[in-house]
């Protein structure tokens, strides 16, 4: 059985570490590899590989790390069938969730080749009599990396991208439940020709994180992860003097209002709440129901959500794949039994689907007349779990939103003007969406959280992914 390496310096390397864990294909619990938690040595070892190729990679003129960003994308695309099939392996989610994946991933990559227009500074002739002043981008050196299970591929394209085409060099913790798309997504790196200790990766867990953050060498962090540890990640790595940005949970409504095309809101909400088992950081786990819609569109959505198919992603037509973990499905088991102790009305329980299949699978579940008092209405459930709440009002359904101590993502379906401009200007979310179910931006605007899910100030992609990975110069001349 592999025990997988770490990428240090351009090449594999064993970990230091005495402990492993095992990375089960969640949806038959086969054991494909083993992930070594590695040390602080292992993290060191990282970092100084990473401090030593900085100063030749940061020479390195824009328009040759674009260039190479070129190459890397032609190689992604030319593997991209095979990287979706090893993320629905190590992930679950269905094979058509993990091609869209590896497009949003090359998404990345290709912004990040636009580096000479990106990097570019501004000047100004004549500031005074005889003086001129311009501003310069520069890289900050070694950025670390940390990523969640959810998305194997697209979240470190998020950053490692950006952050070498910005003369950065760069040190990856993957999920340790997910570890195995970014070794693939490294040998290919290589082969796009990006020099030695330019990107590498230490695979584990915590300890790996601790000693990101107390490496003096290491001068951003980008973190993406559930609340408590970017909260942590964000106060940790701020107080070593790190530039961070942690991006954290969430908890989307979707507004449906009476005048809303129920085709389309039923389509667009079953595959926001339902696609990729509901572990999305942009997945709609509440839906507001407004006025007398409520009764056809509570059906209307688990009629349809009875008609998922749920299977191995890798096979044809499946939609429903498992949830990452045991553990993880018992969570979720949980919150289906809290609520309904709480007394939300369980109108389609994914318990039976849970029972009958090896891996880690739990149905479609939805629970109607839920109310903000409930547990199941607070907390990111982080699986597919779907409760609806009804109300009379927009103004009702933005507030009850608003409770949220989450702002990610939000969505209205409606055609009125009046509601959409009421909904853009007052919801609490980042990311909003109009008659679409999981507005996530695309990689040139920045993914755009607030509240407590996100901690920092610039965002991931973007403009603001740029001026996270560079620090500015002024300079000031007489001539
Ligand atoms: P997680 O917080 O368990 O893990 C994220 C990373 O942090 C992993 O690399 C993990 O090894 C590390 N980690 C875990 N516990 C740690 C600790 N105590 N100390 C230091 N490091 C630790 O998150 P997850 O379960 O992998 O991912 C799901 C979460 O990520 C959800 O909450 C989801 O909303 C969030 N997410 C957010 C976004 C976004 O853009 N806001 C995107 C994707 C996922």
């Amino acid at each position: 059985m592999t025990r997988l390496k770490n990428f240090i310096g351009g090449a594999w390397v064993e970990s230091s570490a005495a402990k492993t864990e095992p990375v089960p294909n969640p949806a038959t619990g086969e054991v494909m590899a083993h992930v070594p938690l590695s040390t602080g040595d292992d993290v060191a070892q990282a970092v100084r590989a990473a401090q030593k190729a900085f100063r030749e990679w940061s020479r390195v003129p824009v328009p040759r790390r674009a260039r190479l960003m070129f190459q890397y994308q032609q190689l992604l695309v030319k593997h991209r069938d095979e990287l979706a099939a090893l993320i629905t392996q190590e992930n679950g989610k269905s094979l058509t969730e993990a091609q869209g994946e590896v497009l949003r991933g090359i998404e990345c990559v290709e912004f990040a080749a636009g580096a000479p227009t990106l990097l570019m500074g501004s000047a100004l002739q004549g500031i005074a009599t005889g003086l001129d002043s311009s501003m310069y981008r520069y890289p900050l050196g070694v950025v670390a990396g940390i990523a969640p299970f959810n998305f194997p591929m697209m979240v470190p394209c998020w950053m490692f991208p950006l952050a070498i085409v910005c003369g950065n060099t760069f040190v990856m913790k993957p999920s340790e439940r997910t570890p195995l798309t970014v070794n693939r997504l490294a040998e290919l790196l290589q082969e796009a020709g990006l020099p030695d200790g330019v990107f590498n990766i230490v695979h584990g867990a915590h300890d790996v994180v601790n000693g990101f953050m107390s490496a003096p060498e290491v001068k951003a962090v980008s973190f993406v992860g559930s609340q408590p540890v970017a909260e942590y990640v964000y106060k940790t790595a701020a107080a070593h003097g790190k530039r961070v940005q942690a991006l954290a949970g969430a908890k989307n409504h979707s507004i449906v209002m009476p005048d809303a095309d129920l085709n389309l809101a039923v389509k667009e909400i079953v595959n926001a709440s339902f696609g990729s088992a509901g572990e999305r950081c942009m997945a709609c786990s509440v839906v507001v129901a407004v006025g007398d819609i409520a009764d056809a569109l509570v059906q209307r959505l688990r009629e349809a959500a009875q008609a998922i198919r749920i299977g191995n992603g890798l096979e044809p037509d499946v939609f429903l794949g498992p949830v990452i973990r045991d553990a993880h499905k018992a969570r979720t088991l949980g919150y289906i039994e809290k609520g309904q102790s709480e007394g939300a009305e369980l109108i389609l329980d994914g318990r039976g689907a849970a029972e009958e299949r090896d891996g880690y699978f739990v149905g479609p579940t939805i629970f109607d007349r839920v109310d903000p008092g409930m547990t199941i209405w607070r907390d990111e459930i982080f699986a597919p779990v779907l409760s609806v709440v009804r109300v009379e009002t927009l103004t009702e359904a933005i507030e009850l939103a608003n409770r949220s101590e989450f702002a990610n993502g939000g969505c209205i379906y409606t055609n009125s003007a009046k509601a959409i401009r009421e909904f853009r200007d007052t919801m609490d979310a980042g990311m909003l969406g109009v008659n679409v179910g999981v507005p996530a931006p695309m990689a040139f605007f920045p993914f755009s959280g607030y509240k407590k899910s996100f901690y920092g100030d610039l965002h991931a992609n973007g403009r603001d992914g740029v001026e996270f990975y560079t620090r500015k110069k002024m300079l000031v001349e007489r001539h």
